[in-house]
């Protein structure tokens, strides 16, 4: 027969640790606890698999339940001394769910269920205190009348506030005996008005009818919501717990709190919590009492701290959370409850902790050697660690503005990190701004145009816009913080405005707040300062003695680098970027997008004169100008990562992103060119493109512009010479971006030979040549094999890839993804993590494919996704050299790629 109840107490439990997935979290705790010898209150647990079976048959239990729960309630009663109902000497018990996964949301306790008009009486007796029966009996009618039969808690709560001022008490635990036991009645005709019936005298009903509401729970609105939100399946149902009860609530010397092993925001190894004497559970978490420090340590309130006030028992507590730390080796997030004077726990599990806490843990755990590096590496959610990179607002000073209802609005966290700055609406602005503080770059969305506004703000935010729209790609790499797609404000530019429902209109120059780790907005300046890594690792500002965060963070990465098989590149424009990213640990560039050194200063000028210029001679006129500049571009690319494979991208986006746009640009270029406006203007709309992602791009500008190309191939191999001269060590890689046949490999990749070949003689120098192409349509993935002939790696820009393989606009997908993912079409948004099931078979395909005719051929992966721990695990299940990523995330890719490497191995055995 399946077993579907598991007994705990008196130092023996039926289930342990490793049985999560049918004991829930709690469950699975309350039996390790009691099999290692912490005081537990005896119980039992139903399993998740019985919840499985109430919703595969319309809400029944399996016919064997009944008496199963009767036997192992008899076994409780035996433990205690107590019988569930019995008037003398009642048995009480909490009923609380547990799913695998902690899930707020979700019904979670109803206590003292077992009291009825006869077993008060005895509770009273047996513990010497009317008052205290009184009290747990009008707890248990609210707590169940909310939970079980639905009531609303608003009419309770007024009655117990009327109760409160009837006997003039400050707080609930004034209120007299008698006063409680009016209450009582009060709240049992409470019942009978909202819900036709008697409040259940019946112990088994109540019981039951708790057990049943554990498992409705599961499926409530806020619970499924939590769920869709946590990636939590469906499928995993929850358990329920029957506890023998133990009371704070016993007088002076009874105690209920809430603690963590370590501090779970900084990571601090010191207990860290909260009690309330004379109180039960939920009094801590309703926040009507104001709790108290456990430790003396905590500062605040030490003179009344659990240490303080109960020496003895705190002595206890501290022996067992040491062993619960030694034992599950792992920071613990702990309920306990203290009945006259004696210990009790109710829960333990892994406790939740920020970034930092989370990478402090890790390494004073390796220090206490209570875990190895590998299992610090495992610890570390590897997105978490971007957290220490970031600016960080004052805390305080947040809540405050926070509770002061400055808040705006909220969009996609999209650059992790804190900035306020003043409001700048358009990127010249922005620049003009900078200079006399910082300013936040407002617009509802971004293009290329604005990336020197966005250099110079601190802080992006847009109203339109997913993930990867512009704004949150430039603001990622550039390490911004950044907030996109905030769809509740709406951005006036004619006005000069931004508006937020309920708030006066912002103006340009007024104070803006972003929080790029959250997505909220808020008004006003919050300060900020930079994270201590940056200060040592970028400004040299801080000496990494003098932080501790660094030293961890550092140590964190190595260990990390000594596990992970997976290359970790940058994608980096310029030798500003490479450093940062050099620093960060990256071991070359995977793409250098040499687009955007077209944008800078005066460049785009003579980008502008090469694009329209009548005839091939007046476009080499403008190349000719440009080539010294992007000479020196790729010169000190080289010089920064001496050594470091370069992969330079030959010139990709449709030529339109360059054009004037404006009436007032089109008049400065036509000037500047000596061009009458009208014509100029004509010229502009010959070239505009109906669909320019698809158009005229990539290497169809370098086969019908092939100047271009044969410039900006001069320029890398000129640079390369030139910096092979002086002594240092260059590895250039020359990448065709948007191959869909293998002609236009073959004809660029013979281009590139060629001119190199013309530089080396001039030069008198060589240099390996290394040609290779981005597979990022999908034609491509499919041709692979014949590809690879030409090729000698392959990077996947998997941000086309994903666009081109679903048909998503990167630059429009954000009016629909949202919707598709809340409505699980899609588990996630493809942008930001690679769907594995098309795409990744594209990657995983063209991989293959491309190694089949080309066993030397090197795979790497350049678009967005080299970034995202998910992808990353996914790439090295794919066996690829390397994953490219922005700057500031390496540190997250050289961590995901050790746990890939982990799990990899684990699976493979
Ligand atoms: C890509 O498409 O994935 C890529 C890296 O190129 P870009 O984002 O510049 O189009
Ligand atoms: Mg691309």
């Amino acid at each position: 027969m399946q077993k579907y109840v598991y007994y705990f107490g008196d130092g023996h439990a039926e289930g342990n640790a490793t049985m999560k997935d049918i004991l829930g979290g709690k469950g699975a705790g309350l039996a390790e606890m009691t099999n290692i010898g912490v005081p537990v209150p005896p119980g039992f647990t139903i399993s998740t698999e019985v919840c499985t079976y109430f919703y595969a048959n319309q809400r029944t239990y399996p016919p064997e339940l009944k008496q199963t729960v009767e036997e192992n309630l008899a076994r409780v009663e035996k433990s205690v001394g107590r019988k569930f109902g019995d008037p003398a000497q009642p048995l009480l018990v909490s009923v609380r769910s547990g799913a695998r996964a902690s899930m707020p949301g979700m019904m979670d306790t109803i206590l003292n269920l077992g009291l009825n008009d006869e077993t008060i009486q005895g509770l009273a007796k047996s513990a010497g205190d009317e008052r205290f029966a009184w009290d747990s009996y009008r707890r248990f009618i609210q707590m169940y009348s909310d939970v079980v039969l639905e009531i609303d808690r608003a009419h309770f709560e007024h009655e117990l506030v009327a109760a409160r001022e009837r006997a003039g008490a400050q707080s609930d635990a004034q209120i007299p005996a008698r006063e409680l036991c009016a209450l009582v009645e009060r709240y049992k005709a409470i019942v009978r008005k909202e819900s036709g019936k008697d409040f259940p005298q019946a112990v088994n009903d109540q019981l039951w009818g708790a057990i049943g509401a554990v498992f409705q729970s599961w499926n409530n609105q806020r619970a499924i919501t939590y769920r869709r939100l946590n990636r939590i399946p469906d499928e995993w149902g929850t358990a329920v717990n029957v506890q023998s009860m133990v009371f704070g609530n016993m007088g002076e010397t009874s105690a209920t709190g809430v603690a963590f092993t370590r501090n779970p925001s900084t990571g601090e190894r010191r207990f860290f919590g909260e009690y309330l004497a004379n109180a039960q559970g939920e009094d801590v978490v309703a926040g009507i009492r104001t709790p108290l420090p456990i430790s003396r340590s905590q500062g605040a309130g030490a003179a009344q701290s659990l240490e303080e006030a109960m020496p003895q028992v705190y002595g206890q507590l501290e022996d067992v959370y040491r062993k619960l730390e030694g034992h599950y080796r792992d920071m613990q997030d702990i309920e306990f409850t203290i009945q006259s004077g004696k210990l009790y726990l109710l829960q333990t599990r892994t406790g939740k902790r920020t970034g930092f806490a989370a990478v402090k843990i890790a390494c004073d755990m390796v220090d206490e050697k209570l875990i190895e590096p590998r299992e610090a590496v495992e610890r570390v959610e590897a997105g978490q660690i971007t957290q220490l990179l970031a600016p960080i607002f004052d805390t305080a000073e947040k809540q405050k503005a926070l509770r002061g209802e400055r808040l705006l609005g909220r969009g996609l966290p999209a650059g992790p990190g804190a900035a306020a700055g003043r409001v700048a609406f358009n990127a010249d602005h922005a620049v003009a701004m900078a200079k006399d503080g910082p300013v936040i770059l407002v617009r509802i969305e971004t293009s290329p145009e604005d990336i020197a506004g966005m250099h110079s703000a601190v802080g992006i935010l847009t109203t339109r816009g997913g993930l990867t729209s512009h704004a949150a790609v430039v603001a990622r790499g550039m390490g911004r913080p950044c907030v996109v797609g905030a769809g509740a404000l709406r951005v006036d530019y004619g006005r000069g405005e931004l508006r937020a429902e309920g708030h006066g209109p912002l103006e340009e120059g007024d104070w803006i707040s972003i929080d790029g780790t959250t997505g909220e907005v808020i008004s006003g300046q919050i300060k900020t300062r930079p994270s201590e890594i940056i200060q040592v690792l970028l400004e040299g500002s801080m000496k990494p003695e003098q932080s501790e965060v660094f030293r961890n963070f550092q140590r964190l990465l190595e260990w990390a680098d000594g596990i992970r098989t997976l290359g970790v590149r940058t994608n980096a424009d310029t030798p500003q970027d490479a450093r940062v990213a050099r620093l960060f640990g990256a071991h070359g560039i995977g793409l250098c997008r040499t687009e955007h050194m077209f944008f800078a200063d005066e460049r785009i000028l003579r980008v502008r004169e090469m694009i329209l210029a009548r005839d091939g001679e007046g476009r080499r006129k403008a190349l000719a100008e440009l080539l010294p500049v992007q000479r020196a571009d790729f010169e000190g690319i080289f010089r920064e990562l001496a050594g470091m494979p370069v992969t330079i991208r030959l010139l990709d986006p449709p030529l339109h992103e360059f054009l004037p746009q404006t009436e007032g640009q089109i008049s400065t270029v036509a000037r500047d060119m000596g061009w009458g406006f009208v014509e100029l203007r004509a010229k502009v709309n010959q070239l505009h493109e109906m669909n320019p992602m698809l158009g005229h791009r990539g290497c169809r500008l370098g086969i019908t512009y092939p100047e271009i190309y044969e410039m900006q191939v001069r320029a890398i191999f000129e640079a390369a010479c030139e910096v092979k001269q002086g002594g240092i060590d260059v590895h250039p890689e020359v990448m065709i971006p948007l191959v869909g046949t293998t002609k236009e490999l073959e004809i660029t990749t013979e281009m590139v030979r060629r001119v190199a070949a013309e530089v080396f003689k001039e030069r008198g120098v060589e240099i390996p040549v290394v040609v290779g192409t981005m597979i990022e349509i999908p034609r491509a993935a499919l041709i692979a094999d014949e590809l690879a002939q030409t090729a000698q790696f392959f990077s996947f820009g998997t941000n086309d890839l994903t666009q081109m393989t679903f048909g998503y606009s990167r630059d429009d997908a954000g009016s629909f993804l949202p919707e598709y993912v809340e409505k699980k079409i899609l588990p996630k948004d493809p942008f930001e993590s690679v769907d594995q099931e098309g795409v990744g078979q594209l990657v995983r395909l063209g991989t293959e494919r491309g190694r089949a005719t080309n066993a030397r051929l090197k795979v790497g992966v350049c678009g967005e996704h080299g970034g995202d721990p998910d992808s990353i695990r996914f790439f090295r299940t794919c066996k690829l050299d390397y994953v490219s990523c922005s700057p500031y995330r390496v540190p997250v890719a050289r961590l995901a790629a050790a746990q890939a490497e982990l799990e990899f191995k684990a699976y493979e055995g």
